[in-house]
């Protein structure tokens, strides 16, 4: 019987010692034992299947990487020491110099810069679309286009993209589909269903929740991760055993963590649609989201973000976070505690204006992450900081 999301986070767990611990025990090891030449022999050839070394894999590692293929609807996967890590070695593995990507304008800053700074040192190039001319996307195809990436919903924006009909467009075309899925977790949403080829993760934002360790992983089919953990063996950027263990028991709370923060989320974005001082409010589940119809197909629940603009540009959104009292100020998201962030000046900052306007991203434009603090107490500390613009 198909279990459901909440059971499979917290009853899939790797094989308990002898000790027959209810919590699986942390595995701080490097290495493993053999018991002869001939066991060694046959598990560095991949003929017996253990744990060697754990740059390779490790049971901590392994539990945390099995249950988001469960949760996410992926054959296979492997965990990084980051989000960065995750994208960086996902994309290195599977291309090469003279390839080309496609890829949404609206990404995360330092995915941003991999594409503009490094890439083209290596010879691969990369043709965007904007999150509201998904028509062109075909277009920009050429013969040495080797996948189509986005994230959905976008980071700071939280613009919605159309999973089905990119894929659509790469499966015609015999080119991947990658979709950075940090916004929505695999609880919100599971791209795989909706075509992608691979699914990365910032396991650090929502799936932590509690703003303790960083993350990252990458699921697909057992072909492609193949090819990512080959890559990732000899480079060496494996997630450590802990943070696995961390993020493991994290998993357990996902789902009740999500629905508490995706509810303060909605909240708070229908308290900003009326108030005089916002000019713009931008979250998946508000009516007046441009792609309202797509968040609803794609996404269980809006997610824990909201992007607002503040009256009064530059000096509005000064005064706004000046006064800010309770929210935290930091670069982080899917925290238990909110926090607001300023993109134009801090995670989005090395963009060119244009590129900051391109991505949705206006002077005034605050992005908010909810966290699990009573509603009421996010919003008077917000409302007294827009009383003072
Ligand atoms: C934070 C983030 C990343 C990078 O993750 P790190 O764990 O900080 O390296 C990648 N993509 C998105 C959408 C993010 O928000």
């Amino acid at each position: 019987m198909n279990k459901h999301f909440e059971t499979i986070a917290v009853r899939d767990q790797i094989e308990r010692t002898g000790n027959k611990e209810h919590s699986v025990p942390l595995y701080l090891t490097s290495g493993f034992v053999f018991d002869d030449a001939e066991e060694m022999r046959a598990s560095f050839a991949e003929e017996k299947q253990r744990d060697l070394y754990s740059r390779y894999s490790n049971p901590n590692t392994n539990e945390f990487i099995s249950k988001i293929c469960k949760l996410e609807g992926a054959e296979a996967g492997f965990a990084f020491a980051s989000g960065m890590a995750a994208v960086y070695s996902t994309f290195a593995a599977l291309l090469s110099s003279g390839d080309h990507i496609v890829s949404a304008r609206s990404v995360f800053g330092a995915t941003h810069g991999l594409f503009t700074k490094y890439f083209p040192k290596w010879n691969i190039e990369t043709s965007y679309f904007g999150v509201d001319d998904v028509e062109v996307v075909e277009s920009l195809i050429q013969p040495n286009t080797k996948f189509i990436y986005c994230e959905t919903p976008t980071n700071p924006g939280v613009d919605v993209l159309d999973m089905e009909y990119l894929s659509d467009i790469a499966k015609k075309h015999n080119i991947l589909l990658i979709v950075d899925n940090c916004f929505a977790t695999p609880y919100l949403q599971n791209p795989i269903k909706f075509g992608a080829d691979l699914v990365i993760h910032s396991a650090t934002k929502l799936i932590d929740g509690q703003g303790r360790v960083l993350g990252g992983v990458t699921v697909g089919s057992e072909a492609l991760i193949r090819e990512v953990y080959l890559f990732s063996r000899l480079t060496g950027p494996s997630m450590s055993p802990f943070n696995a263990w961390v993020l493991s028991k994290s998993l357990e709370t996902l789902a009740v963590r999500a629905d508490k923060q995706c509810d303060n989320a909605l909240k708070l974005a229908e308290y900003l649609e009326k108030h005089p001082k916002i000019k713009r409010v931008k979250y998946p589940f508000l009516k007046s989201h441009p792609k309202y119809d797509i968040a609803k197909k794609q996404m269980r629940l809006g997610g824990t973000i909201v992007a607002f603009e503040v009256e009064g540009g530059v000096e509005g959104g000064k005064t706004f976070f000046d006064n800010i009292e309770m929210c935290s100020l930091s670069a982080n998201l899917g925290d238990s505690r909110t926090i607001v962030t300023h993109p134009a000046s801090t995670t989005h900052a090395k963009l060119a204006d244009e590129d900051k306007l391109a991505v949705g991203i206006t002077p005034g434009t605050v992005r908010c992450s909810l966290g699990l603090e009573h509603i009421e107490d996010i919003i008077n500390d917000i409302e007294q900081a827009l009383d003072k613009i």
